[in-house]
């Protein structure tokens, strides 16, 4: 019997893995950094990762975190780490509290309070940037940034033996860039697109996207601190970003009609660009 619910989705080197059903679960993993984006109710593809990161504390994104911790605390895993918007670690501090009496095991776990702005190191190539979402309760989206060296155009002619003197000089020959590789949104109205130039250039932007027709308006959707198609709609043309990966829509719609309606609505131009996650 296989424990596998998830699904996976690759675009270029990027390889995603997880389930998001608005209400019911949203959990997203980049397996190759150890991450994940919100840990659902907790499940087996999340165990051997060593950060999680945590948009908002509403169940269907946050439920799993006290089940991870103890599923660690029978093994040898290492300490895990938890990145949550400050208002959360309290709280959750003392609902781990109760859960270490009620199972009598020992947990062993970091949760860490992060604000837009704080740099989180993943390793000395990649390292995760939390930006400001607008939801019902505190909430955040993470970006993860990849370091990138690239040669001075003038020094572009340049041949090895002459690059390598230039290095031995002491001379800095390449540029060093930060490139938004991934972002995740958790639960969000639009605004978080402005937020923040880099999520619009986010090689890959993973965004809820609750409604997707007329069945529910812009106003509902925006009360309940969530996204609605119309509203992406109008701003594809802003998002550089070279695929749109739409999560979070509501068990309203099934996967196939979720399917259907994004191949009516979404301009032929932006077709290519625009995916729904596969797992719900
Ligand atoms: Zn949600
Ligand atoms: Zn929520």
């Amino acid at each position: 019997m296989s424990l596998a619910v998830e699904s996976t989705w690759s675009f270029d080197d990027i390889n995603l893995c997880g389930l998001s059903l608005s209400g019911i679960r949203t959990s997203i993993a980049l397996p190759q950094l150890s991450l994940c984006f919100d840990v659902a109710q907790g499940f087996p593809f999340q165990f051997h990762l060593k950060r999680y990161f945590i948009s908002h504390g509403h169940l269907d994104h946050a439920a799993g975190i006290p089940y991870l911790i103890s599923q660690k605390a029978m093994t040898s895993l290492p300490t895990p780490n938890f990145y949550m918007p400050v208002s959360l670690v309290n709280p959750l501090q003392e609902i781990m509290k109760i859960w270490q009496k009620v199972e009598g095991h020992e947990y062993q776990f970091n949760f860490h309070a992060v604000e837009p702005g704080h740099i989180i190191e993943i390793d000395p190539r990649h390292f995760v940037r939390p930006f400001s979402t607008v939801h019902r309760i505190d909430s955040l989206g993470y970006t993860v940034f990849k370091k990138t060296k690239k040669l001075k155009p003038e020094f572009r002619d340049r041949s090895e033996t002459e690059l390598m003197q230039l290095r031995k000089q002491g001379q800095i020959i390449q540029d060093e860039r930060e490139v938004p590789m991934v972002s995740f949104t958790g639960d969000t109205q639009i605004e978080f697109l402005f937020k923040e130039d880099w999520i619009r250039k986010s090689k890959i932007l993973i965004m809820e996207a609750t409604y997707l027709d007329d069945s529910k308006t812009i106003e509902h959707a925006r009360k309940w601190g969530h996204t609605h198609l119309d509203e992406i709609l109008q701003h594809l043309d802003e998002i550089e970003s070279e695929r749109i990966v739409l999560i979070h829509t509501s068990s309203r719609y099934s996967f196939q009609r979720a399917l259907e309606i994004l191949k009516e609505r979404i301009p032929s131009r932006h077709a290519e660009r625009v995916i729904l996650f596969p797992g719900r």
